[in-house]
């Protein structure tokens, strides 16, 4: 299953990038794509990625070095931080990236995923985190390389556990304190993965901590690329061996079972007691895999 923010068909130059001569040269061909980023919003030429040449790119004041992005096709594709936001080329403009990637063709999506995850990165790793000497970009932006202590630094992804616990017949949604409450949206439970720990075992502590419950069989589902800012969602089912909530009431705001009816009408968006997360989310997949009988038959015999 090929969720928003995958799908990414870029060729990323493994071989290519770790030439330094090469990637030096391949910002200056006459056949290289810039895709433009200011304040982590990227630009857009109605509904799509806005690719621009370098002389398009230039009265935008890039931010240099450019983060080699990979090749599409024979050109080769960078992502770039500009300055300037008043001399937008025609008919293009700056989109929040959930925003656009809701707008866009899947394979964009997967595109957008990986340039705002590695430019956020940069952003805020410019200095070595074992001396706090300024480090420098290698290979397109693969590595950041430390001048004085030789360290290299890669860009990082998180795990993060997301599972949709069942009972039968009905679900576990949950509700964390802040900006959610008001919409009424409620969601599968999710927490970032522990250094040593397996997804299962993460599954079963987040389960615990913010609801309560113990869970026995995790089924891997699906998994999705969330650059918000370098997060890797983990989709599972998970099977409840107790049922009696009791919730974390520091993080959660409300944790409830929801019944299948109840549930499908909050996915058709009917009325319902709560509001079930949109198609952006995995969180809405992992339900309606669990409402369409998807889920492993054995799960959890
Ligand atoms: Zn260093």
């Amino acid at each position: 299953m090929k969720h928003i923010f995958s799908g990414n068909p870029m060729d990323r130059g493994e071989a290519l990038r770790r030439d330094e001569a090469w990637i030096a040269k391949a910002a200056d061909r006459f056949d290289a794509c810039f895709l433009p980023f200011n304040r982590l919003n990227v630009l857009l030429r109605g509904r799509e990625l806005a690719w621009l040449n370098t002389a398009e790119l230039e009265p935008l004041e890039p931010t240099l070095p450019p983060v080699f992005l990979g090749m599409l096709g024979d050109s080769p594709h960078f992502a770039v931080n500009i300055d300037r936001t008043d001399e937008l080329p025609d008919g293009c403009q700056l989109v929040d990236c959930r925003t656009a990637a809701m707008q866009m063709a899947l394979d964009e999506t997967g595109i957008v995923a990986q340039a705002r995850a590695q430019l956020d990165w940069h952003r805020r790793h410019r200095f070595c985190s074992v001396c706090g000497e300024e480090s420098h970009m290698q290979r397109g932006g693969q590595v950041r390389i430390c001048p004085s202590c030789d360290a290299n630094h890669f860009p990082r992804t998180d795990p993060v556990a997301i599972m949709l616990v069942v009972d039968g017949d009905r679900c576990l949604l949950g509700q964390p304190k802040g900006p959610l409450v008001k919409t009424g949206m409620y969601s599968a439970l999710a927490g970032f993965i522990d250094q040593g720990e397996s997804i299962e075992e993460a599954v079963r502590r987040e389960v615990m901590e913010e609801a309560g419950l113990k869970v026995g069989d995790v089924r891997y589902h699906s998994s999705q690329p969330w650059p918000f800012p370098s997060s890797l969602m983990i989709g599972c089912h998970a099977q409840a061996t107790s049922t009696d909530i009791n919730m974390d009431t520091e993080e959660m705001h409300d944790v409830r079972w929801v019944d299948r009816e109840e549930m499908t009408r909050a996915m058709n968006g009917e009325p319902a007691s709560i509001k079930a997360p949109g198609p952006i989310a995995i969180a809405h997949h992992l339900i309606a895999s669990w409402l369409s009988g998807d889920v492993d038959p054995r799960f959890g015999g």
